[in-house]
């Protein structure tokens, strides 16, 4: 174990007021902070320094709540700007979080439902929606369930309002400052990318939020595997979360349907099934049921087996109503306009039955009501919402702090766990940033390891 840096109790900190500092700029409407020299000092008055490392919105609720409790708080992003990710976050729709009630809401993390109940519980969906609300974004729940900003609010617009109240908090901002390692004990070894000065700062804590490795373009890149393997911290092999399935359509397939979406449907796969919207593309399927079994997909896949989703198109007409209507085919009419006319199943439909089933398929109501697709694989990394796998629970104690390095906390997406879209991503994001924010501050209180 390290040495241990000793923080003053929280009761003596001070806030440090950010005014606009020497040698601060103002880029894409913010101001951020560009350190002056090639050494950080650790201490500056009273307050003990907390680096963040990862301006990504774990990164940033760590960094409020640490402010708010009194301490320096300097955030480090490598990318020119903070949030890029969340700010992507609108793409096909921007949901800050869900509606459902804490327990269901847990069993969304899977495997990490027991951990993630009691970090759930400290910064809630209700929570969430409070801070939203006290940055002047409310939010309502539409008819899925999700929680939407109100007023079309993008992400650009909850992002300028926090980052201006951490400017008011003054917490400090170093864009374009990358975290290459480690500093001894408690240091951390930083590049302005700016000036290409390499220099350490040693902090009384640390939060690294780093995120996963999937739109690496955003500055998630999971570059920092290597750094935490270093401290024997083990991490588990990145795999696309939340993306399209591949299918190997065939080239009549991909010509005649291209992109066509597939309405009010139910997709399976092995005993998990999703309800929602599907969308055919020329390369297989997307959509938010194709996203909510990527992990029964990837499973199968991983296990060398083939991937089957099940497809129902009328899931709700039962069986039995279903095969009378079939019955009632006349024999000669074709099959594209007796199911438009008697199933409302129109184009694409017909052509998606012949190019899985063939022509004539051997028992129609199966073709309907369970059509199997077979999955040759996920879409890449990089373009899936987000990823699975990530450094293990098993490196960090129940305060998210690093077993192997007292002081040094991680929360997000860089994390071994995965959950749907729906807005169970950036609740969780949140809630182990904030999750971690308290561990910081009972470390620093504490002046021990918490355990
Ligand atoms: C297209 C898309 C749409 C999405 N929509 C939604 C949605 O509607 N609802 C939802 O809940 N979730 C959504 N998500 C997921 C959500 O955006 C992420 O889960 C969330 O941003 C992860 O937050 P994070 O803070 O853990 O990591 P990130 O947001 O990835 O932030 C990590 C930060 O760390 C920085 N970093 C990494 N390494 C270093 C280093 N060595 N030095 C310095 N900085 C470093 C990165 O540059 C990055 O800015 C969406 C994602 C995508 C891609």
């Amino acid at each position: 174990m390290g040495a241990r840096v000793r923080a003053p109790p929280l009761g003596r900190c001070r806030r440090v007021a950010l005014g606009r500092a020497p040698g601060r700029e103002e880029a894409a409407g913010y101001f951020w902070g560009v350190l002056p020299a090639a050494t950080v000092a650790a201490t500056a008055g009273a307050a003990p320094l907390v680096a963040v490392v990862g301006g990504g919105p774990a990164g940033l609720l760590a960094a409020q709540r640490l402010a708010e409790a009194g301490c320096r708080v300097q955030v480090f992003e490598q990318k020119a700007t903070l949030g890029r990710k969340f700010l992507v976050a609108g793409h096909g729709g921007f949901n800050l979080t869900h509606s459902e009630a804490l327990g269901p809401f847990a069993t969304r993390y899977g495997a990490q439902a027991p951990f993630f109940a009691p970090v759930l519980a400290h910064f809630s969906p209700q929570e969430l929606r409070r801070w939203a609300a006290d940055l002047g974004i409310a939010t309502f729940v539409g008819s899925s369930g999700r929680v939407f900003p109100e007023g079309q609010h993008k992400p650009a617009d909850l992002l300028r309002a926090w980052l201006r109240r951490l400017v008011e908090l003054g917490v400090e901002t170093y864009p374009r400052h990358r975290w290459l390692g480690w500093a001894g004990a408690a240091g951390l070894r930083l590049l302005n990318e700016k000036t290409q000065q390499e220099f350490t700062v040693a902090p009384a804590a640390t939060v690294l939020a780093l995120g996963g490795a999937s739109w690496p373009q955003t500055g998630s890149d999971g570059r920092w595997v290597p750094l935490l393997a270093e401290l024997g911290a083990a991490s588990m092999p990145f795999a696309p979360a939340n993306c399209g399935a591949e299918v190997a359509w065939s080239a009549f397939f991909q010509e005649k349907v291209g992109r066509a979406p597939l309405k009010n449907v139910a997709l399976s796969c092995n005993g998990h099934t999703v309800r929602g919207e599907i969308l055919l593309t020329d390369y297989g399927l997307e959509g938010t049921p194709v996203y909510a079994l990527t992990p029964q997909v990837r499973a199968a896949l991983a296990a060398g087996r083939p991937a089957w989703l099940h497809l129902n198109l009328k899931p709700d007409l039962p069986l039995s109503e279903l095969q009378q209507r079939l019955a009632r085919r006349k024999p000669g009419a074709s099959l594209a306009s007796f199911l438009a006319e008697s199933l409302k199943l129109k184009s694409p439909v017909p052509t998606l039955l012949r190019e899985l089933t063939g022509p004539t398929p051997p028992d129609l109501a199966a073709a309907l009501t369970a059509l199997p697709v077979p999955v040759a694989g996920l879409r890449p990394l990089a373009e899936a919402i987000s990823s699975a796998g990530g450094l293990g629970f098993a490196a960090v104690d129940a305060h998210l702090m690093l077993r192997q390095r007292p002081g040094t906390f991680v929360a997000g997406e860089m994390l071994d766990w995965e959950a749907p879209t729906g807005g169970y991503l950036l609740q969780g994001c949140f809630s182990t940033g904030a999750w971690a924010a308290a561990g910081v501050l009972a470390w620093l209180n504490s002046g021990e390891q918490v355990n």
